[in-house]
């Protein structure tokens, strides 16, 4: 757990975690999943899909990265 996501769960709670971890980065290459929590980063009540940029540690493409709730 990092600086920002100490704080947050302290502000906010524990559901700050849950949230964070349901919350997925998706290779559009290789289907490689992991969470935002797992990034060092959060996300809270938020929803729908957004694309990102960025590359994916599992296979190494460089390209659309899907962020998807997924429990
Ligand atoms: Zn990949």
């Amino acid at each position: 757990m990092n600086v920002l996501q100490r704080i947050f769960t302290w502000l906010l709670g524990p559901g700050v975690e849950r949230e964070s971890r349901e919350w997925k980065y998706e290779c559009s290459q290789c289907g490689h999943r992991e969470s935002v929590w797992e990034r060092g980063g959060i996300r809270y009540k938020a929803s729908g899909e957004k694309s990102y940029r960025g590359r994916c540690p599992a296979c190494g493409h460089v390209g659309k990265r899907w962020l998807r709730r997924s429990p």
